[in-house]
């Protein structure tokens, strides 16, 4: 499964003449970086009408795929939000016509996410990179320290506001040997909200062990 571009009528905001162009329906941005990279700099299906010059976002439905990061994210155009509900039932029937067959092969075992709007689907990937970004210093500073590290479930690492990766004891058995690991990186004066939460967790009685990769 590769990128796929459509072709569909843009409209223009400033109600100028429709006109076909081409837009991204499905990008693996595991497998096309520039297009990812477009997505986060906000030009990701950015159009602009022939007529009066203006760029806009192509109103066209997409869905964003990254294998590695385990995202799968439907991106509903922005003036749909109103019907949030009906979309997210859509999304939920597609997302079970999918699920037994292309995300097996894909091996997709997490949910798909929402969002309306490019500029919403920039942000969460913005705060991706902020979150990949502070899990590789924990890395170092737990490397540092002398732990080994191991990396968690990406999609299970976002859902419960974990750094992607953490330090583990040499004998790590339990969940509060995580706690304890990650309480030890942090004392020698790594400042990390993520595994300060990671620790919290990892600490309280009857906490499950973390999904790993
Ligand atoms: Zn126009």
């Amino acid at each position: 499964m590769k990128s796929i571009r459509n072709e569909a009528p843009a409209c223009c905001p400033n109600k100028c003449e429709p006109f076909d162009v081409e837009y991204w329906s499905l990008v693996r941005a595991d497998q096309d970086p520039d297009l990812k990279d477009a997505a986060l700099g906000g030009e990701l299906n950015l159009v602009r009408c022939p007529e009066c010059g203006t760029y806009f976002h192509h109103k066209g439905e997409l869905i964003y795929f990254d294998a590695q990061a385990e995202l799968l994210a439907f991106v509903f155009a922005k003036d749909t939000q109103r019907k949030e509900q009906q979309l997210r039932q859509r999304m939920e029937r597609d997302y079970n016509v999918i699920k037994n067959t292309l995300l097996v092969q894909l091996k997709i075992d997490y949910p798909p996410v929402s969002v309306f709007g490019l500029d919403e689907l920039k942000e969460l990937l913005h705060h991706m990179e902020k979150i990949a970004a502070e899990s590789e210093v924990i890395a170092a500073a737990s490397a540092q320290e002398g732990f080994h590290i191991v990396r968690l479930k990406p999609s299970y690492a976002r859902e419960h506001h974990f750094p992607l990766y953490v330090p583990v004891l040499a004998n790590n058995q339990t969940a509060n040997d995580y706690a304890v690991a990650a309480s030890k990186v942090l004392k020698s004066g790594l400042k990390s909200k993520l595994l300060l939460h990671f620790k919290d967790k990892m600490s309280q009685e009857g906490a499950l062990l973390p999904e790993l990769a």
